[in-house]
């Protein structure tokens, strides 16, 4: 496999949790760059409909992407030709099957903070549908929860070649419901989540707040568990503390195993860095390696993000993997993550400071131009800024919806090309928020 290839298998992987699984699946695994050339990646395809669609909605999702694994920012060149494959189409098997593939109990590296939701699901994959159901594995984001169902998933597969082992995530599974509701095939529905061997639900913590969801869950949990079918839910936190979560499906929940992971201790962060980069072919020197550890303690994905960005160096760089630049890694890595909302708390001030309008104001109903353009403004940088999804801004905005949103930060972009004076000020919002 070339670098260009690997790297665009990393930048796959991350994109699978950022981008709706039907999405992913349509637009990006059948894709792959062609080549990387002064910091342009390009990607050839067969339609024109295909390169908007990559311009308009992955722009940005994969340009992020390509500078986590490679580190350094690219721009994106979509070309169509006519006689361009589809690339997945020579080999039987998708990038998302290898990546699921990759997701093994044998590369789970097991310690104190995640012995118990292992022996679980180890147990779980052996003898399915009897002992714990459902298992429910719950804990912080980049622990390991969704490996280990996947793992579960894998594992069952191989036992029984011939079992349908249906793996989802909460939003997935939201999102088709809603689907069906609307074109009047919910028996479709029920035949597919109804007649499987085990269910497998990632990041359950979705359907909260969402009763309709909650109600045909409620339905497909009781079916499967009453046929001796194995169920397995991740969430992100227990469930006593997912809100509004239907009483009886909380007690359901409760009736199978729950186990959590918590965050890893050093030993096992160092386990895991060696790991993962002998997964990848790559050394790391034991000075860099604890370096990594002792920094990041709280997210795997994270330590795992900085093996991969310090291999991409080397591979395509000549970089060797000395602390200084793992040091630097890492540092970018942190401030990624600073918490967003201390940056949209930021983004509010400096907007309601430079146009004289409140926050309350920004986040309310009031149609008032000086409000309205304030808060569009606000919602566009929010955007650039954090790229968040157009749902979660609405949200910080008093629970607008997604084509308000839509709606509001084409205004603003407008008004930003049109008045000079305008972007001026906006720039300037933006350097603030970023010093
Ligand atoms: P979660 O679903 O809890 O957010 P993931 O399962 O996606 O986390 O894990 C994030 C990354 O960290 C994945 O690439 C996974 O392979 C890796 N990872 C997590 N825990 C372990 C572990 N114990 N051993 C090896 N890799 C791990
Ligand atoms: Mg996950």
């Amino acid at each position: 496999m070339d670098s260009l290839s690997e790297v665009w298998q990393e930048v796959l992987q991350l994109c699978r949790d950022r981008v709706p699984v039907v999405l992913y699946n349509i637009w990006l695994v059948n894709i792959e760059p062609q080549k990387l050339e002064n910091d342009t990646v390009v990607f050839v395809v067969n339609t024109d409909f295909k390169k908007n669609i990559i311009n308009e909605k992955f722009d940005e999702i994969l340009r992020q992407a390509f500078y986590e694994v490679l580190g350094f920012k690219v721009t994106l060149d979509v070309i169509v030709s006519s006689s361009s494959q589809d690339t997945s189409s020579e080999s039987n098997e998708s990038p998302v099957e290898r990546h699921m593939q990759e997701y093994s109990f044998d590369n789970f590296v097991v310690g104190s903070s995640n012995s118990f939701a292992h022996a679980a699901c180890r147990r779980v994959a052996t003898v399915p549908g009897v002992q714990y159901n459902p298992l429910l594995i719950y804990g912080r984001s980049g622990l390991g929860k969704t490996h280990l169902m996947l793992a579960v998933k894998n594992e069952l597969q191989k036992r029984n070649p011939d079992a349908v082992i249906m793996y989802t995530t909460g939003e997935n599974f939201t999102n088709e419901l809603i689907l069906c509701i609307a074109e009047k095939s919910t028996a479709a529905f029920h035949n597919k989540y109804r007649n499987v061997d085990a269910l497998l639900v990632d990041d359950i913590q979705f359907i909260q707040k969402k009763v309709s969801t909650q109600e045909e869950f409620f339905h497909t949990f009781d079916t499967l568990t009453n046929m001796g079918k194995q169920i397995v839910l991740t969430s992100d936190r227990p469930p006593k503390e997912i809100e509004t979560l239907d009483e009886r499906l909380r007690t359901r929940f409760e009736m199978g195993l729950i186990a959590d992971i918590q965050p890893p201790d050093i030993d096992t962060r160092i386990a895991i860095i060696k790991r993962k980069s002998q997964q990848i072919e790559f050394v790391i020197p034991e000075t860099v390696a604890e370096l990594i550890a002792s920094k990041l303690k709280s997210n795997i994905r994270q330590l795992e993000g900085t093996v991969k960005k310090l291999s991409a160096m080397y591979k395509i760089n000549g970089l060797p993997p000395t602390v200084e630049l793992a040091s630097k890694i890492i540092e970018d890595i942190v401030s990624d993550s600073k918490p967003v909302s201390v940056i949209i708390d930021k983004i509010f001030a400096e907007v309601s400071s430079s146009f004289g309008v409140s926050v309350e104001d920004m986040k309310s109903d009031k149609r008032l131009q000086s409000v309205t353009n304030a808060r569009q403004l606000a919602m566009y940088i929010i955007r650039e800024v954090t790229g968040m999804p157009l749902t979660n801004i609405g949200l910080l905005f008093g629970g607008k919806n997604h084509a308000t949103v839509h709606h509001s930060i084409n205004k603003a972009e407008d008004n930003i090309t049109k008045d000079a004076q305008l972007r001026v000020t906006v720039d300037e919002i933006m350097k603030n928020i970023r010093d």
